[in-house]
């Protein structure tokens, strides 16, 4: 029996060697102490000692118990203090290193672009204001001089939500509202998102911005609409640019023109900015159609008025040499982070 005690602690110093992480420790104990372990055999097997012997036997075999238990517990605390050291020494924090790099935000080019626009116009007396995106037939076409049926509706495929309703084609459907509310003279511009139901290409997409300008008066002449134009158009290339003015049809305004503006990359002797024609097409232009004046509770007989309209799109990409309108909304902010 002595023996079988003498044997159990050596193999039980041999294990204890072994040991390397608390886990190890506690499957030990567990094995040791546990009611199958073999310390709990050695109380059973007491039953074969003579009555003289047991008393003393026992004796071993709780010191035994009592020196595993303490070596367990004492070796659980040892190792569980040094995994925890080695763990907050892993997660100790490098102040000296350097932070992670963050990303500031920047505005979208045509939000930029679209601001220097405001910016200018603001500067040559015009106000800022704001038409509704879903409008009636009637601010975006009737009113302006497009009766139901003309054809000069078909130039703008639209997007309908119902008969009447529908987003709006063109940020001209700001002129009549304006009209109705304000008493001449009237010097605005409304900029905003306009939408037209057209397929997706590198040349046109189903929304796009527009900023309009309106100025009605007494005596507001087609010279006032060339020299606002020649001064607005040389502020935004921020050089002295040549404008030139071609006939064209727009519904709300008589007449109707087209403003280009002499090619600032070649300068007139024509390049592929320009498609070798020396001018860059940025505006739709034109005095205000006297139906639309009367429609918008103004006299014609006493004032006047001239409307213009650019796409902010169709000017960045001239001014950044951007073939594809699609990279303004794809979101690529290798694209995004270049402004
Ligand atoms: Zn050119």
């Amino acid at each position: 029996m002595k023996e079988k005690i003498t044997h159990l602690r050596n193999q039980f110093q041999e294990d204890l060697k072994q040991i390397q992480t608390t886990k190890d420790a506690d499957q030990l104990q567990t094995r040791y102490l546990g009611k199958k372990g073999p310390l709990q055999e050695l109380m059973m097997s007491l039953r074969d000692c003579s009555s003289e012997e047991r008393p003393a036997m026992g004796k071993l075999i709780n010191e035994l118990k009592e020196e595993v238990t303490l070596l367990c517990k004492q070796t659980i605390e040892a190792l569980d203090q040094a995994e925890t050291a080695k763990r907050i020494e892993a997660e100790k924090i490098d102040v000296t290193l350097p932070g992670r790099k963050r990303f500031s935000g920047r505005k979208h080019p045509l939000t930029l672009l679209r601001d220097e626009v405001i910016q200018i116009l603001a500067e040559m007396g015009f106000s800022v204001q704001y038409g509704p995106d879903i409008d009636s037939d009637y601010y975006n076409y009737e009113g302006l001089n497009f009766p139901p049926d003309h054809p000069a509706r078909e130039m703008q495929d639209t997007f309908y939500i119902s008969k009447d309703l529908l987003l709006r084609s063109h940020t001209s459907n700001t002129q009549l509202r304006i009209m109705e509310s304000h008493k001449p003279p009237i010097r605005i511009i409304a900029p905003g998102t306009v939408y037209r139901n057209e397929t997706i290409s590198a040349r046109s997409h189903v929304f796009f911005h527009q900023v309009e300008g309106l100025y009605v008066d007494e005596d507001v002449s087609f010279s006032d609409l060339m020299s606002t134009m020649d001064e607005f158009w040389s502020k935004l290339f921020k050089t002295k640019v040549e404008t030139r003015f071609r006939p064209s049809y727009f519904p709300f305004v008589e007449p109707g023109m087209e403003v280009d503006v002499k090619c600032t990359s070649c300068h007139g002797s024509g390049c592929r900015l320009c498609k070798h024609t020396g001018w860059l097409e940025v505006a739709g232009a034109g005095m205000v159609h006297p139906e639309v004046l009367k429609n918008g509770g103004i006299d014609p007989e006493r004032y006047s008025g001239f409307a213009w309209g650019l796409g902010i799109e169709r000017l960045a990409m001239l001014r950044y040499g951007m073939k594809d309108i699609r990279m303004f909304t794809e979101n690529d902010l290798r694209f995004l982070s270049q402004f």
